[in-house]
């Protein structure tokens, strides 16, 4: 069986701060991510307000940088599923993935959120041949098409404005009458004449035709205004939908979690349960930001380092005794 005094899961923004500030506090530290390391910043295009990097960076090679940090440091990094994490009565853990089993004190989640999916008909039938939840990904497949956005936070309004340079038309619609997103992000927005945001409007029915290589694929969305009760029928090639994320926290049914499902953590990142630990968009925070995230990696890390020095110390003085 492997042993490592930290084991974290996830390997964003978050996971990876803690694996730097772990592996430099010379504790023996293993990232488990089941995809490519970088999480949600692999999807980003351009960051553009991550402290430090006035000129915007792309997603990939800025998680790319993290990772090799936190390698530097010693931290391992491996491509490997958690299965289950299972508390021992002598409160350590022992972390299944579909490698084996590892045996540890202290854990840190960092399995962020999973994009939300709004339910309506043709929105499974078309994911992946027009409806996206990634423009960065996705986008550059439908330049030139009208595109609908769906959302009015700070991720419909990126990815709107990402996809606005790939063609003169989106089209965003959002349930209310403001948009949720941060300022200058909804700002930018409104003043884009490639934009144009529909309110109080929710898509009901995503509809499909033969696109140019037979293939069944969106073709149009049916729009409804929520105050009127008035439908729409709108040509698009592609619907983008962002609103919002559910926390992915099928591994810790044992720790406490708030109204959302989101994990609660005190101001050093624990949760209820004793030696584990929440960082990133997993844990219950006011603002779900890159920057956030790597500074609950590191404040965890750091409260981790010092449990086990203590835990040690204590074992220490009762081996004396
Ligand atoms: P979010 O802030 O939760 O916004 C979700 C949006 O979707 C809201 O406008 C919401 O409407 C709408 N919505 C939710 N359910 C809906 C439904 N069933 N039908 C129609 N609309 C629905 O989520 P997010 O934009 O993904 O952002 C998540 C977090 O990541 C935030 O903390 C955000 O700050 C952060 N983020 C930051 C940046 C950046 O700083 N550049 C970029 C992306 C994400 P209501 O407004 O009516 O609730």
């Amino acid at each position: 069986m492997r042993t490592y005094d930290v084991v974290i899961i996830g390997g964003g923004a978050a996971g990876l701060t803690a694996a730097q500030y772990a592996a430099r506090a010379n504790m023996k530290t293993i990232v488990l991510e089941r995809s490519a390391p970088g999480g949600q910043c692999n999807l980003i295009n351009d960051l553009e307000n991550y402290p430090g990097f006035p000129d915007p960076i792309g997603g990939d090679e800025f998680s790319e940088r993290f990772e090799t940090q936190a390698r530097n440091f010693g931290a391992e990094v491996e491509v490997e599923e958690v299965e289950s994490i299972e508390p021992r009565t002598d409160g350590t853990y022992r972390v299944m993935t579909d490698e084996g089993e590892i045996e540890t004190p202290s854990v840190i989640i960092a399995t962020g959120a999973a994009h939300r999916h709004l339910g309506v008909p043709g929105e499974e039938e078309f994911s992946g041949r027009g409806v996206s939840y990634c423009a960065t990904c996705d986008g550059p497949m439908f330049e030139g098409q009208p595109m609908l956005v769906v959302g009015g936070g700070d991720a419909a309004c990126d990815e709107a404005t990402f996809l606005s340079n790939l063609t003169d038309r989106v089209i965003m619609v959002h349930r209310r009458d403001t948009l949720r997103a941060q300022g200058s992000l909804a700002q930018r927005v409104l003043n884009n004449p490639r934009i144009e945001v529909i309110f109080d409007t929710v898509l009901e029915e995503i509809t499909g035709a033969p696109n140019d290589y037979g293939i069944e694929a969106v073709a149009a969305g049916r729009l409804k205004n929520v105050k009127t009760g008035a439908t729409t029928e709108i040509a698009v090639g592609a619907v983008f939908i962002f609103i919002g994320s559910d926390p992915l926290t099928e591994l810790t049914p044992f720790v406490e979690k708030d109204a959302d499902g989101y994990i609660r953590t005190n101001e050093l990142m624990e949760s209820s349960a004793p030696g584990l630990y929440a960082i990133g968009d997993v844990r219950t925070t006011p603002f779900r930001q890159l920057v956030v995230a790597a500074a609950d990696g590191a404040i965890a890390a750091h409260a981790a380092s010092k449990r086990l020095e203590d835990l040690r110390d204590r074992a220490l003085a009762h081996s004396l005794s």
